[in-house]
């Protein structure tokens, strides 16, 4: 069974039926859902474009100092900045709406409840969600959201003592990575695009922490990256998603061919992409 473990809901770049449509093409049995974190947000499709993510995938992997600079520059006064266009951050996580896009399809869509600490009562907030249908763990956003890992403190202790999993997306805080799985060891923790913006560093540590995975979601890898973090981790700690449908140029038209390829395009026998398709988050989540 094909599980996204990474997916937000925004239906002003791609209706729930879409999506639906697009995971029975392609074979994926779930996704586990995110409230949209920015406003709507469509790319063009531009040689320049594609350039300059390539060098920034270059830069991150060979020389992290320059890359984790540029990375520091795409979050500026609550706008998410790519490539000289500006998109509002929302500072409070919309969870509702991936509450109604389960209730709509519950035996197809998970939930993740969106958190972001900075707001008061969110740890309360994030236990009212995961008593709902279909929600399975917590999604932070550091990087977005501009906090420290301490901050992350009461959630992650909640979310270890329920035994349910975590996704962050990091910033460039220095190791920032080690913070939540020293200080909670049995906290299952996703880091998504496969750790970026550490990658190498955050891969040699990751190896030998038990309860650390990666999501290989979005535009920021590619199938190269995709390689590498599963040569450097191994198949049981690596887990396909997509980060749609951001990356999409057009209303509805999302491919969901791309990132599956990813996975199996890999020279690995077929046992083992199924983990990294599907089981090892099944295993996560169970
Ligand atoms: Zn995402």
């Amino acid at each position: 069974m094909n599980v996204d473990c990474h997916f937000h809901v925004d239906e002003t770049m791609l209706t729930l039926e879409k999506m639906i449509e697009g995971m029975n093409k392609h074979n994926v049995s779930k996704t586990a859902l995110i409230a949209p974190m920015n406003e709507t947000m469509f790319e063009v499709d531009s040689t320049f474009q594609h350039n300059l993510q390539s060098f920034f995938r270059f830069l991150i992997l060979n020389a992290p100092q320059i890359g984790l600079k540029i990375y520091d520059g795409l979050v500026k006064d609550g706008y998410f900045k790519l490539y000289g266009n500006s998109y509002k951050i929302f500072t409070k996580p919309n969870n509702d709406i991936v509450v109604a896009a389960i209730d709509r399809f519950p035996d197809r869509f998970l939930g993740w409840v969106a958190v972001n600490p900075l707001i008061p009562e969110s740890v309360e907030d994030v236990e009212v969600y995961l008593n709902k249908p279909g929600f399975i763990g917590v999604k932070a956003h550091p990087f977005m959201h501009g906090y420290s890992m301490e901050v992350l403190d009461p959630v992650a202790a909640m979310c270890e003592s329920k035994g349910i999993p975590m996704i962050i997306h990091l910033s460039s805080e220095p190791d920032s990575f080690k913070y939540l799985p020293e200080k909670y060891p049995k906290l299952k923790v996703i880091y998504a695009h496969a750790g970026l913006p550490f990658w190498k560093k955050l891969w040699k540590f990751v190896k030998d922490q038990p309860n650390v995975f990666v999501d290989t979601s979005s535009d920021y890898l590619n199938p190269s990256i995709v390689k590498k973090v599963v040569e450097a981790l191994g198949y049981r700690k690596v887990l396909y998603g997509c980060d749609g449908p951001y990356g999409m140029k057009k209303f509805n038209e999302y491919d969901y061919s791309v990132k599956k390829s990813w996975i199996e395009s890999l020279q690995i026998p077929d046992n083992q992409k199924e983990y990294i398709l599907g089981k090892n988050f099944l295993g996560l989540i169970n």
